[in-house]
């Protein structure tokens, strides 16, 4: 004999309820993204295309991020210093994210920054102009880490090394990666302001279309400190959360043979950028910028259904050509990638 479903007991059913948060998993992020960083280094990623300059940039990130695994994977359970119960609950009842970057770092974070410097020898071995860079941070007192780490945080650009910036930036991802691994779901709040990480109140770095299981084509933006991913329904910017005027501008690949032939229609020579942007459609979707014009921002979307290995950071990185574009069609860039810093007077 059937009987009625209680209350309560159709939602716990229901499998298309959209997961809204996934936190990093138990064994980081980092062995990921050093191996997409390869492949894109490797001009190997279709849609990406990657200088030599910038080519050898992304492989010397790829052993940074080698180390930042390295390093992950020594730090125990007790490094993270969750907070207890209560200070979680009180957290979430006034849904303020659980491990904010502005409240003091873990006992363990100079030993993280010393441990990542270590495991980057064999790297400054091989490149000489890393050595003065890393000696500098090796002799930073206590006192001095702190003060830059809390520069990196606040992205005081004015007054950071844009060499150290990245060293610094990575050890603090190490950190806030492992303390965020450890975190349940329940514990972590949904914000009031869904363009800021739940988990750690950074911004996010990129969004990305996630497949497989309940993320199934659901959008997520992608923390750019602690890797958490939390999700923003798609076709809304990231920056200002207005939905009216997005566009999606990608990088075209086709050789000039190919346009001629696809752009011989009489319409598209009335759209200037379509030798270089594409709108909507593109078959070249791994990534693209999520254009607002109702606040001028971009925000970078990767898409897992064109490309199963797609990196939110990595790919972010490794397609400064679709910056340049976007910037130069008059968005601002809305993140920063912690990998890649500039100098206040370049
Ligand atoms: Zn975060
Ligand atoms: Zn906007």
């Amino acid at each position: 004999m059937q009987r009625i479903l209680e209350r309560g007991e159709i939602e716990s059913l229901d499998h298309t309820t959209i997961p809204r948060l996934r936190l990093p998993p138990a064994d980081g992020v980092f062995g990921a993204r050093a191996a997409r960083l390869r492949k894109l280094a490797a001009g190997e990623v279709l849609g990406t295309p990657v200088s030599p300059e910038l080519s050898g940039y992304l492989d010397l990130m790829a052993e940074l991020v080698d180390a930042q695994d390295a390093v992950f994977e020594s730090l125990t359970d007790a490094d993270a210093e969750l907070p207890d119960q209560n200070a979680l609950d009180r957290a979430r009842q006034y849904a303020m994210p659980p491990l904010p970057v502005t409240r003091e770092r873990p006992a363990i974070w100079p030993t993280i920054f010393d441990r990542l410097l270590t495991f980057l020898v064999p790297t400054a071995a091989e490149r000489p102009q890393l050595v003065p860079v890393l000696a500098a941070l090796h002799a930073l007192d206590k006192n001095a880490l702190n003060a830059l780490a809390d520069d990196v945080l606040a992205q005081r650009t004015e007054t950071l090394d844009a060499a150290q910036a990245p060293f610094v930036a990575a050890a603090l991802q190490v950190l806030w990666t492992h303390r965020a691994s450890k975190l349940l779901l329940k514990d972590v709040p949904v914000l009031e302001a869904a363009t800021l990480c739940p988990v750690c109140g950074s911004h996010p770095v990129a969004s990305v279309v996630r497949i497989g299981g309940q993320s199934q084509g659901y959008r997520y933006l992608h923390c750019e400190l602690c890797a958490s991913e939390w999700h923003m329904v798609r076709v809304k910017c990231s920056y200002c959360e207005k939905n009216a005027n997005i566009a999606y501008q990608g990088v075209d690949n086709r050789s000039d043979e190919e346009i001629a032939a696809s752009d011989s229609d009489a319409n598209s020579a009335a759209k200037p950028l379509s030798n270089k942007l594409n709108k909507a459609n593109d078959p070249q979707k791994v990534i693209r910028a999520e254009t607002c014009d109702d606040c001028h921002n971009y925000r970078k979307i990767v898409n897992q259904e064109h490309d199963y290995e797609v990196e939110p950071l990595a790919d972010d990185l490794a397609s400064l050509t679709l910056d340049v574009l976007v910037t130069e069609a008059g968005y601002t860039r809305a993140s920063m990638n912690p990998l890649l810093w500039f100098s206040a007077a370049e």
